[in-house]
């Protein structure tokens, strides 16, 4: 564990956090600032930096454990319109703490979040293909 992660302090119990579950591999809690009212943070209780350090039961189990508070949020008071699942992979993808962690955040249309993407022309066909291409041998290497 580092020492400077805070999301390991709140793992460990050393750092105050307003807990909503734990297991042998996740821990999910509040945001400290959260989007809106009931926004969360599922994270790996071992420290992992970036999404590739985490193992693949951290992972489903992230994944799980984010699904079901969708659920849990959506039928209760703190709903929102709608749900993001949000993922900062890297300081370019936005990722501020540097513990995996995967936000569950209640929307709103008209709330304070976005994410603005000004997009190019799109590819044409062959140029997706070839990503495609690229992307499946790669995944072939990770298996
Ligand atoms: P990122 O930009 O890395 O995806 O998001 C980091 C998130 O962690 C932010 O939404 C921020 O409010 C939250 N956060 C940062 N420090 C703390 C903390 O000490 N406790 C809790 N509960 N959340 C934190
Ligand atoms: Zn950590």
């Amino acid at each position: 564990m580092s020492v400077e992660c805070i999301f390991c302090g709140i793992v460990s119990g050393s750092e105050d956090a307003s807990i909503i579950y734990e297991d042998d591999l996740v821990v999910a809690f509040m945001d400290i600032q959260p989007v809106n009212p009931g926004h969360a943070l599922v994270v790996p209780r071992a420290h992992a930096t970036y999404l590739a350090d985490t193992s693949e039961h951290s992972a489903a189990q992230l994944m799980r454990v984010a699904t079901q508070l969708v659920s849990a949020i959506q039928d209760g008071p703190l709903h929102g319109e709608g749900t993001n699942l949000f993922l900062a992979d890297a300081k370019a993808a936005g990722q501020e703490v540097f513990h995996v962690h995967l936000h569950v955040i209640p929307r709103f249309s008209g709330d304070n979040m976005t994410l603005r993407v000004d997009y190019d022309p799109p590819p044409n066909r062959s140029v997706l293909d070839e990503h495609a291409t690229t992307i499946a041998s790669a995944l072939q290497k990770e298996a």
